[in-house]
């Protein structure tokens, strides 16, 4: 043999044998020709055994036809796969083969190189559970998990929605995925989009939690309340991600605005309460006297309303305060303000309005009960008292000079309006 050919085979012969991974020459029979050392410790074989034995010997994953069917089919382009394999001991390892086919000194021969994979195997196999379990426990999770992303740019995405996006927002899982979609925002209320963007900006700039409740349009049409909270974390690229939940709150929200209005409403008439129009009437008169603007206040009360319970009863009385209630309602502005003092006595409050102007509108409603004809019962009339804020007064001399000028409207006859003014300053 010439020396550079020799010199080749010791070069070749040292590259099988250092090789970290397995390497195997095969005869197409099936028979291991020759198998390298680290081959032989990944069998725990000795390489002498290992050359005695077929292929289909240390395969636990193929049958011996269909071995002997793939050694025929092997080529020069080779072949790739995963298999098992077994080991001396009975233990089964993990492995990757690639083939080529080729032929030397005349013998079709097939090498093998054999790497272990079973380190790769089980790391596939605990990220696979672990991400069962995180789709396990996002799909039993209330609401939605989800990932939101400010990239350095500024640009957004949602990188990830758990399932139960698609029962809160009534849209398939697909609308919710792909680059650029953003199937959450677009849909929030243009006023709480606002506020939802301020406090991801604040959040950005803080790395502070992020909670806050939104409405969004769910696909069926409906206005749905969302509670949103999460938490940044800044990517690598200097971009921030939230990972987060939304929950549908919008029973929660109507329980509470139920709650919040039976709080400021009169259960009766559905109008405001004493408590809330005095509350409103503190604010409104802080205004007032903020920007100097006129602000009236007009009180009235019903004529001779015991007469009517009396002759028709406690729930004909009843009926009569909600229509009553109901026409004032309907000839004030929406910036007037109405509440029910007491029993059958009211409040309407007129911002931006002088005295002259709340006469004008007292008329206009005391005319709007006398002219209605109440079923079952006829006609029912009011009386009303008007004044005006004076500057630096309170609400109670407020309140207590129109309750004298309904007094005054009741005296000289009812069915009137009397304005405290001359009269009463004596
Ligand atoms: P006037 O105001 O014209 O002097 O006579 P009036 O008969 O209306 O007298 P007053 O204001 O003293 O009586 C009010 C009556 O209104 C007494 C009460 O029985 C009745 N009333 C008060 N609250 C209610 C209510 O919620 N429902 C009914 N049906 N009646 C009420
Ligand atoms: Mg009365
Ligand atoms: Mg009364």
């Amino acid at each position: 043999m010439p020396s550079s050919r020799k010199n080749e085979t010791i070069l070749w012969n040292a590259l099988f044998e250092a090789s970290w991974d397995g390497m195997v020459v095969l005869r197409r029979d099936g028979r291991l020709y020759r198998v390298n050392q680290r081959y032989a410790e990944m069998l725990d074989y000795t390489r002498e055994e290992l050359e005695s034995m077929h292929v289909w010997d240390l395969d636990t994953r193929f049958s011996q036809p269909e071995i002997e069917a793939m050694l025929h089919s092997v080529d020069g382009d080779g072949a790739h796969f995963e298999t098992q394999q077994r080991r001396k001991d009975g233990s089964l390892i993990d492995v990757e083969l690639s083939n080529n086919g080729a032929t030397y000194q005349g013998i079709k021969l097939i090498f093998c190189i054999v790497r272990d994979i079973t380190a790769r195997k089980a790391t596939e196999e605990r990220l696979r559970r672990s991400e069962a379990l995180l789709r396990d426990i996002a799909s039993q999770v209330p609401g939605a998990l989800y990932q939101y992303r400010m990239a350095p740019d500024g640009s957004r995405s949602f990188p990830y929605f758990s399932e139960g996006i698609v029962a809160l927002g009534g849209l398939p899982l697909d609308v919710f995925s792909g680059p650029g979609t953003d199937p959450v925002m677009s849909r929030l209320l243009p006023e709480d989009a606002d506020l939802v963007e301020a406090q991801t900006r604040q959040s950005a700039a803080t790395m502070e939690n992020v909670h806050v409740e939104f409405r969004a349009r769910h696909a069926d049409g409906s206005i749905r309340w969302i509670e949103c909270r999460s938490t940044p974390q800044q990517d690598p690229d200097g971009g921030i991600l939230w990972t987060g939940i939304l929950l549908d709150i919008t029973q929660r929200k109507r329980a509470e605005e139920r709650v919040t209005t039976m709080a400021i409403t009169d259960g009766l008439t559905g109008i405001l309460n004493r408590q809330e129009f005095a509350r409103l009437l503190e604010k409104e008169m802080a205004r007032a006297s903020r920007y100097a603007s006129p602000l009236s206040l007009i009180m009235y009360d019903l004529d001779h309303f015991k007469r009517i319970n009396d002759r028709f009863g406690h729930n004909a009385g009843d009926d009569v305060l909600k229509t009553v209630a109901g026409l004032v309602g309907d000839s004030l502005r929406d910036t007037d303000l109405h509440g029910r003092w007491g029993g059958e006595e009211f409040m309407v409050l007129l911002p931006e309005t002088g005295l002259e102007a709340a006469g004008k509108v007292a008329e206009k409603l005391r005319r709007a009960i006398a002219d209605h004809r109440f079923e079952g019962l006829g006609g029912v009339t009011a009386s009303f008292g008007v004044a005006q804020l004076a500057s630096g007064e309170d609400s109670r001399s407020l309140a207590q000079r129109v309750d004298e000028a309904l007094y005054r409207a009741k005296a000289l006859g009812r069915n009137r309006v009397e304005s405290w003014g001359a009269a009463e300053r004596g």
